[in-house]
């Protein structure tokens, strides 16, 4: 789906297909160097971070494993709920594994913070954090994002992967919600 097609409901754009593109292949690269010669499984937080996780893993240079994790913390509305609960456990013991969690935003840090201490009680070798966007909040609660594409200002966003209410996830480029359509 493109701008065109969702105008009204966007105050404006943030960060473009092309900048998205452009900042996950140096974070890809990135990545395989810090990597290199270790085992790497990509753990991608339904749903917001499919999108993420298919360019992030193509524009990598090496093998990598891929799992899946549902939780939740926001209901339909657009505030955190510091709630979260686990809908999808990942398929595999994750024992040793060197573990990169892939995220579309960090927020509040809750889910990430929780998610990251759930992961690292299991046992892994490693476990550190990319995500697409992080909000100024996440800065007030303790969780090292290693990996970050973009720090953006504190309004609600979508595209991406990022929802509003279940839509605007097919959008290549992140807006900023219009106030119109939650106010
Ligand atoms: P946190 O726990 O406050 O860091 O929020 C984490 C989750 O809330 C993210 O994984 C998103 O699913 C959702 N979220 C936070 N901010 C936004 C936003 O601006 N747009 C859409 N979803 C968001
Ligand atoms: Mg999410």
């Amino acid at each position: 789906m493109d701008l065109e097609a969702v105008k009204g409901d966007i105050e404006r754009v943030i960060v473009t297909e092309e900048q998205l593109q452009t900042r996950i292949k140096e974070l890809a690269a990135q990545v395989d160097k810090d990597y290199e010669g270790k085992d790497l499984l990509l753990v991608g937080v339904l749903k917001g971070a499919v999108m993420a996780v298919a360019d992030f893993s193509r524009a990598l240079q090496r093998h990598i494993d891929m799992d899946w994790m549902a939780v939740s913390s926001y209901g339909s509305g657009t505030k955190s709920s510091g709630v979260v609960r686990i809908l999808k456990d990942l398929d595999r013991d994750i024992t040793g594994r060197n573990v990169l969690i892939i995220e579309d935003i960090v927020d509040s840090g809750l889910t990430l913070s929780w998610l990251k201490a759930n992961l690292e009680s299991r046992g892994v070798g490693s476990v550190e954090i990319l995500s697409i966007l992080r909000k100024p909040d996440a800065a007030k609660v303790e969780v090292d994002v290693k990996y970050v594409g973009f720090d953006i200002p504190k309004d609600f966003v979508i595209g991406y992967g990022l929802d509003f209410d279940e839509k605007y996830r097919n959008l290549p480029f992140i807006g900023v919600l219009a106030k119109h359509m939650y106010e």
